[in-house]
């Protein structure tokens, strides 16, 4: 039985990893399940799966958890530590699937225990790719994408040598204001931005798709995890999103990963992975899709793009300064404090403010470091955003 571990579990993610999990239970031991807000769902799917310890985030809500296990068996916990200390727990498989900067820390800790890690977290990349790489490298774990995008060029890299690799292209379906002038752009409302043309993911993965962010954190991921250069990286807008990366290789081939827009292939395939097997996904009837569109992004319309590739030219804990003031300014957005475009001009701003006080410019990148240097870019961005408003 493969030990199993999911972090977010009762999100988006966690759920559609849960509902292959459910599938052929006797395959699995559920050792951590952890959620946030929504302790029903993290007690139903501890008390199903049978899991060693269910644990919230929020301190507050450890006794309604407690009684909703009451009798189970399941262990409650509670807090950012105990997700921590969760990750310490001996496991094979772990999703790393927790939204936001949150899910840095017990990414970490499963490396270190030598569990492999499925990373649907990409702020974890983001923030601190070097980390987070040379720890799996140190306590020989493995990382296996769950990105859409990142497992496609996963996938197109099996028994290939990266040398022959010219270029990467992830793919992005523009999102809810694909077709928006920029001016209705300016106006739009979290409500507006919180529905994705062809995926089904959680809230702010979906605003993030709106405004490109979510495509300047995978450019990021990109490079962090295939150790290549940030330049070979390109972004195409394929409104369809059927094909979800192409890797190009030097002798003009350019491999596409096609399939539904249903995370559960990129869950599966980490899940089974080196193997292939059998997947409850839709199965693509070309002649029926009939077209496959592609254009070049506006960076006018998307200046996040532009962002990511200055946030890898900078290097070192300049990822960590854009993911924060970029889920700072998504907060900003959700309350209603700043405007849709006005998300991109905080983070330039943090971005320029910090990269030129020299901010940890040459520190060696650690977990505190990469947490000081979060927690400073959300109290920039949250100065900036109060500079907007008066
Ligand atoms: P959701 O918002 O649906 O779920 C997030 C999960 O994290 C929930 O279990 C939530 O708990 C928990 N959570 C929220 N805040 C905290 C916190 N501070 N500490 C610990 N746990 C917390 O997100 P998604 O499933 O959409 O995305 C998860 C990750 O996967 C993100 O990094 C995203 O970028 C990435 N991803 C998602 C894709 C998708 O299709 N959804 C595709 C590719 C990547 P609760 O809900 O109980 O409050
Ligand atoms: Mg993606």
């Amino acid at each position: 039985m493969k030990k199993i571990s999911i972090f977010g579990a009762t999100g988006s993610i966690g759920q559609s990893t849960i509902d292959l999990i459910a599938r052929d239970p006797d395959a699995y031991d559920v050792v951590a399940l952890t959620g946030g807000q929504n302790i029903g769902q993290l007690a139903k799917d501890a008390r199903q799966l049978g899991a060693d310890v269910a644990v919230t985030a929020d301190p507050a809500h450890l006794d309604a958890l407690r009684d909703a296990l009451a009798g189970s068996g399941v262990e409650a916990l509670a807090g950012p530590e105990a997700i921590s200390a969760a990750a310490e727990r001996p496991a094979d498989w772990v999703m790393s699937a927790i939204v936001g900067a949150a899910g840095l820390a017990p990414g970490l800790k499963a490396l270190q225990q030598g569990a492999t890690l499925a990373l649907a977290n990409k702020e974890s990349l983001v923030t601190a790719g070097r980390l987070i790489m040379r720890t799996a490298r140190e306590n020989n774990a493995r990382i296996l994408p769950v990105d859409s995008e990142h497992s496609a060029v996963f996938q197109g890299l099996v028994g290939e040598d990266m040398s022959a690799v010219e270029r990467i292209i992830i793919t992005a379906s523009g999102g809810a204001f694909r077709d928006w002038s920029l001016e209705d752009m300016a106006q739009a409302t979290p409500e507006q931005a919180s529905s994705h043309p062809n995926w089904n993911m959680g809230q702010r993965i979906t605003i993030d798709s709106a405004s490109m962010f979510n495509k300047a954190l995978e450019v990021i991921e990109t490079k962090e995890f295939f150790e290549c250069d940030h330049s070979m990286i390109e972004v195409l807008i394929h409104p369809e999103s059927m094909i979800h990366a192409m890797v190009g290789f030097n002798d003009g081939a350019l491999m596409a990963h096609v399939g539904p827009p249903d995370m559960r292939h990129a869950i599966g395939y980490a899940l089974h992975w080196p193997e292939r097997r059998k997947l409850p996904v839709e199965r693509l009837d070309l002649a029926k899709i009939g077209t496959f569109n592609f254009r070049d992004p506006d960076l006018q319309r998307y200046p996040a793009l532009r962002l990511a590739h200055e946030v890898l030219a900078q290097g070192g804990h300049a990822g960590a300064i854009f993911n924060a003031a970029k889920e700072r300014a998504l907060d900003g957005f959700l309350n209603r404090r700043i405007g849709f475009l006005q998300m991109a001009e905080v983070v330039e701003e943090v971005l320029d403010r910090l990269l030129a006080s020299q901010c940890r410019k040459n520190d060696e990148m650690t977990l505190d470091t990469v947490l000081e240097t979060d927690h400073l870019a959300r109290r920039a961005a949250d100065v900036v955003m109060a500079e907007l408003n008066t």
